[in-house]
Formats: structure tokens, C-alpha cells, sequence
């Protein structure tokens, strides 16, 4: 029996289409890249914002149509869309057979027994929506990264509650991992041969509160530091008023964590941050920044802001615009306010047109494109670390990441070299040429 997987939305879920692979790959099941020949398609969605919502249904369908003109058998859908509408996609999906809630995805291999033992005909359903605070976190997995770069999900759930955000509704309370597990884990990563390891949760950096009662990411990574030789280790997803001076102390001086900090701000304007229950205002935003660039001398900053949130005015928006021509973040990413049932915001008065916030949305990215290409011309000349990645045969040239840029969201370095250099092997690179988010250069 052949199962496909398909794996929607960011590292945190991919983690668990690898926990899901190893449990299906254990009982005994061959998995398929390919959904044409598969008997048995896993959708592990994302239902964060609309778009992520329509691309799982678009998925869904895609596969609805094998099971209708090819020889799929069953469908089974996981992730944040099943624990956010796990009714409804029964009802409004009726060739779905197995939804299975984000505190159920151990229950993957019952799921495809139930759905592949079904008579022919038979309309039974496997449905399971188990305590998500309750799921066990962690576990083996398949990794679905290149041998050489890997993520390590080191909590689950949100204890903040941003009033446009489901995460919190949907993933269930903040959960730490105990640290011991999380070394063993990243000891077992670099055994595996990861040189590039990123720490992920929905937030980071309240990492430990709930175990040891302290912001413990700190200690965490010089634990990994002390107990692992993984060269690099990166930072995702920190909230701005929990950086603390250990955390920034730890950036400055460990050399071997990424002077990398990927920091989703949101907005600028006190107003917006206020309605959108962000903690710490504008103050205490510029005042994180400073800090980090005035003791971490050449941080990577990496951020998210959301425009036309409820009641953002065009005040709020140039304030937003200025502060991005101000601060030169390397790199900085944004999305149209999504208003998502079951969140405080939804209800919130001064709704911004669509198309206003489709026009918002394209000048803050094209501001931010010009910052990107600003900033990659000044890298003209400079020698820089490299993890390659693969070569490409076609183009005939090599292509990695450089510390400046993380797996899957930033740029690429694309290089030429005098041999064939092995994918998880650090060159150095000359950069010679920008080409909009990407450097091209030469190895030396
Ligand atoms: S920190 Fe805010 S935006 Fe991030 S997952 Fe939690 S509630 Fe959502």
C-alpha cells in the first residue's frame, strides 16, 4: 500500500508531516512522492490567514480528482485546517475520509486502516479531534530538509493572543519541550549530518516559562552549543518584548548561533499595536532594535508586518512606510489583514477595503524590494560563508545560503567553482553581482 504526503504552510507543520512519515513508514507502508500512484493522500494543511485556507481546499480538490478518475482509495486531511473545520470538511468535502485534529496526528496509521479496510460503497468516516494540549510533542521523524539542514520544533501552542491570530485557538496553549529532550534531538540531527540547525516554535523566545518558570532559549542553546558541533544554529520566530539581555548576550558571543534574528513586528503605529494586542509598543520596539544592532554588531534582522489591519488609517500606514525606510531590514515580509473567524479582531469595527489593502500591501513590498536590492549592492566584493546547497546542471552553477539567509524564506547565493563543491559543504564566496534578492559570485 502507497502513501503520498502532501505537506501545506511553515517548518512547524512540516515537523509534523515528518512525525506522521516515520509513524506510517514503521507500520510497514512505502511512501510515494508521487500522489498519481499513491493509494492512500495525506493534505497536512495550513488555515492561519484565507489564502492558506484556499490553497488546502485547492489541494484537496486536486487529489479529490484522483480519487474520482484514478486509483486513489482515501483521503485523509490533518493539520490546522482539519482542527479549525474538522465538521465542515466532512460536509462541504465528501470525498474526504479521515480528518484527524492537530492533537491526533499519532493516530495517522489507525486512520489509514480504518479508511482502507472500508467496504467498497461504505460512507463510514474516520474522524479524531484529541486534546491538543495534550498530544505528546516531539517523536521520531523522517526529515523532509536536506540531510544537512534541519528544524527542531522546541515548543507548541501560544499563550499570546494577537486579536487577528487563530494560532492560539487552533494549536492550544504554549508548551515547552524539556531541554534534555530537545539535546538528545539535536544530538541525534547531527549524527544524521546537519550542519544548519533552526530553532522554531510560534514563539520562541517564552521558551521555558512553563517548565522552569524563567525565558530559558538562552540556556537552551548553549546547551546545544556546549553538547553538539552543529556549525550553525539559527533563530525563527522571536516576540519582540521577551529579547533578553541573556538571549542578546548569547548572539553577541556565541559563535557559533547566527547573528540572525527573525523578529515579526507586525505594525509601528501604537494605535494598530494596541487593537492588535501586541505587547510592547512602538518604544519598546525601537528600543529592541537598537539594542541588538548596538551589541550584536551586524545582525541579520528578519521581520513580518500585517497592513490594513481594522482601523489602520493612512497615517498609520506612512507611519508603518517610514519606519521600514528608517530600520533597513535585511530582509521583511508582509501580508493583507485576513479576518479569521474566532478572533477578536473579526468583530472589530473600520474593516479596510480589499483592494486598499492589496494597494498597501505592494507599496510596503516594493519599498522593501528596493531596500533588499539597496542592501545585497553593498555586498558587492565581500567575501562571504556559504552552506551549499546542490548544484544546478542546467544553469551550471552552484547554489547556497549564506548565515544572512534562512532556509526557504531568504535569498540564495548562487556561485561558480573550480570543482564540483557537495551539497552541506561551507565554501567561501566572492560576491560579484546582485540580482534582486539573490548574490552571484565565485568561490575562493
Ligand atoms: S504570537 Fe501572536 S501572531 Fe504569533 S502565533 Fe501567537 S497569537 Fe499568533
Amino acid at each position: 500500500m502507497k502513501v503520498g504526503f502532501i505537506s501545506l504552510g511553515c517548518p512547524k507543520n512540516q515537523l509534523d508531516t515528518e512525525v506522521m512519515l516515520h509513524e506510517v513508514l514503521d507500520a510497514g507502508y512505502e511512501i510515494t512522492p508521487d500522489e498519481t500512484e499513491a493509494d492512500v493522500v495525506i493534505v497536512n494543511t495550513c488555515a492561519f490567514i484565507e489564502s492558506a485556507k484556499k490553497e488546502a481546499i485547492d489541494n484537496i480538490l486536486d487529489v479529490a480528482w484522483l480519487k474520482k478518475n484514478r486509483g486513489l482509495k482515501a483521503i485523509i486531511v490533518t493539520g490546522c485546517l482539519a482542527e479549525r473545520y474538522g465538521e465542515e470538511i466532512f460536509k462541504e468535502l465528501p470525498e474526504v475520509d479521515a480528518v484527524l485534529g492537530v492533537g491526533s496526528i499519532h493516530h495517522i496509521v489507525e486512520a489509514i486502516q480504518a479508511v482502507t479496510a472500508k467496504k467498497k460503497g461504505s460512507r463510514a468516516k474516520y474522524f479524531s479531534h484529541d486534546d491538543r494540549d495534550a498530544v505528546a510533542l516531539g517523536g521520531d521523524r523522517v526529515l523532509t530538509t536536506p540531510d544537512f539542514a534541519a528544524y527542531l520544533k522546541i515548543a507548541e501552542g501560544c499563550d499570546n493572543r494577537c486579536t487577528y491570530c487563530a494560532i492560539p485557538a487552533i494549536r492550544g496553549k504554549f508548551r515547552s519541550r524539556p531541554m534534555e529532550e530537545l539535546v538528545a534531538e539535536a544530538k541525534q540531527l547531527e549524527s544524521l549530518g546537519v550542519r544548519e540547525l533552526t530553532l522554531i516554535a510560534q514563539d520562541i523566545t517564552r521558551y521555558g516559562m512553563d517548565l522552569y518558570g524563567a525565558y530559558s532559549l538562552a540556556a537552551l542553546i548553549r546547551r546545544i552549543t556546549a553538547e553538539t558541533a552543529i556549525p550553525w544554529i539559527r533563530l525563527l520566530y522571536c516576540y519582540p518584548d521577551k529579547i533578553t539581555d541573556d538571549l542578546v548576550a548569547e548572539l553577541r558571543d556565541n559563535p557559533r548561533l547566527l547573528k540572525y534574528i527573525d523578529l515579526p513586528l507586525q505594525h509601528i503605529s501604537d494605535p494598530i499595536l494596541r487593537r492588535m494586542n501586541r505587547r510592547g509598543d512602538s518604544t519598546v520596539i525601537r528600543d529592541v532594535l537598537a539594542k541588538l544592532r548596538r551589541e550584536v554588531p551586524g545582525i541579520v534582522i528578519r521581520t513580518t508586518f500585517i497592513v490594513g489591519f481594522p482601523g489602520e488609517t493612512e497615517a498609520d500606514f506612512s507611519a508603518l512606510c517610514a519606519f521600514i525606510k528608517e530600520q533597513k531590514f535585511d530582509h521583511a515580509g508582509a501580508f493583507a489583514y485576513s479576518r479569521e473567524e474566532n478572533t477578536t479582531a473579526y468583530d472589530f469595527p473600520d474593516q479596510i477595503d480589499e483592494q486598499v489593502k492589496q494597494d498597501r500591501l505592494d507599496v510596503l513590498m516594493r519599498l522593501q524590494t528596493e531596500i533588499n536590492e539597496s542592501l545585497n549592492r553593498e555586498k558587492i566584493g565581500a567575501v562571504i560563508d556559504v552552506l551549499c546547497e546542490d548544484y544546478d546542471p542546467v544553469a551550471e552553477v552552484h547554489y547556497g545560503r549564506s548565515t544572512a539567509d534562512a532556509p526557504e524564506i531568504d535569498g540564495k547565493v548562487y556561485f561558480k567553482a573550480p570543482s564540483r563543491v557537495a551539497p552541506g559543504t561551507f565554501v567561501r564566496v566572492k560576491v560579484q553581482e546582485v540580482v534582486d534578492y539573490d548574490l552571484y559570485g565565485v568561490v575562493v
